[in-house]
């Protein structure tokens, strides 16, 4: 099969992902096959093909919002059948006997496996994944349509959770890219009043369109203080800026694999029971309860499709931040 494939970290002007024929892989006792069909490609596989992570196996395939068929079951795989549409996302395998995994914490699994980083990814034309980690994908999607739902969208969600944000309330988000655009879809279906902070005048004419009630600079004041707030940018800056934001009691919760410094704040920014929370991966229930949500709502996606073999360039364009929405690599079958 096909595979863009990293052998060796650093800039993504130079290429770093080679298309390669490599052995199409084995479904191993609870694993399925995936003929892969779509997978969109996500802020991490930038800090990925970077280097910016650990990567703790090379070469690796990345890629882990992926959408296709189940094509073979191993041994012992009973939950898909054949041509079941199926998706992958970032968690890819957890040790199932941690404290975490058995007190509903699994994404903080310190065993855990991820998709595209300690295991071949989607950037290909077949994968294998624990059938236990594969998510059954809505009708209410097309293949590319539903790759944003499962990392931008299921991470987005917990996030969403995790800032406390009650039905009718007031949240802000920083930042307006492919995550914050599926969550104030959420935000809105519950009535929330949405506060969207962003540069740019597209992004805040798309927020506007999406429901928000008012958008600004992270430096400028809203009319109100907020309940709670989801950063998306990865910058350490805006951390105060939103803590400033919140009334007594709010949630600060930050949606970020990889965040630049935060400057040093005085202590009555969190006084008054504010809370500052990061959100690492999600757990299998946050993905199911998402993706339901999901199709109830239902969420629209924007995505923009390119071949398998441009990984490379989509990858600049990313960098460059040249794309208009989502992107996605489609693998013809
Ligand atoms: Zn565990
Ligand atoms: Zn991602």
């Amino acid at each position: 099969m096909i595979a863009m494939k990293l052998t060796e970290p650093g800039s993504v002007f130079e290429n770093r992902l080679a298309a390669e024929r490599v052995p199409v892989p084995e479904p191993a006792s609870g694993e399925i096959r995936i003929r892969v069909s779509a997978c969109g490609v996500c802020h991490t596989d930038l800090h990925t093909v970077e280097g910016d992570l650990d990567l703790p196996r090379l070469p690796v395939i990345p890629g882990h919002q992926v959408v296709g068929v189940v094509d073979k079951a191993g041994p012992s795989s009973t939950r898909f059948r054949s041509g079941d549409r199926v998706g992958v996302a970032w968690l890819y395998h957890t040790c199932g006997h941690c404290h975490y995994c058995t007190h509903s914490m699994e994404n903080l699994c310190p065993d855990a496996q991820f998709t595209g980083l300690s295991v071949d990814g989607g950037y290909a034309e077949y994968m294998v994944v624990p059938e236990r980690f594969a998510f059954p994908i809505p009708d209410a999607f097309s293949d590319t349509g539903a790759t944003p739902l499962l990392c931008a969208g299921i991470v987005g969600y917990r996030a969403l959770r995790l800032s406390g944000i009650q039905p009718g309330g007031r949240l802000g988000l920083y930042g307006f890219g492919a995550s914050a655009h599926l969550v104030i879809q959420v935000a809105r279906y519950w009535d929330c009043q949405v506060y969207v902070f962003t540069r740019g005048e597209h992004h805040r004419l798309l927020a506007s369109q999406l429901g928000a009630v008012w958008s600004g600079g992270a430096e400028d004041n809203p009319p109100v203080r907020l309940d709670a707030s989801v950063i998306f940018a990865p910058v350490g800056w805006i951390v105060p800026l939103a803590l400033g934001h919140l009334r007594p009691g709010g949630v600060l919760a930050i949606n970020a694999i990889h965040m630049s410094d935060i400057p040093e704040i005085p202590y009555r920014l969190i006084y008054e029971e504010r809370a500052v929370k990061s959100v690492a991966n999600f757990t299998r229930n946050d993905a199911t309860e998402f993706l339901r949500l999901a199709s109830e709502i239902p969420i629209r996606c924007e995505v923009e499709v390119f071949p398998l073999e441009e990984a490379n360039e989509v990858l600049m364009k990313l960098k460059k931040s040249e794309l208009r929405a989502s992107a996605a690599l489609r693998i013809p079958s």
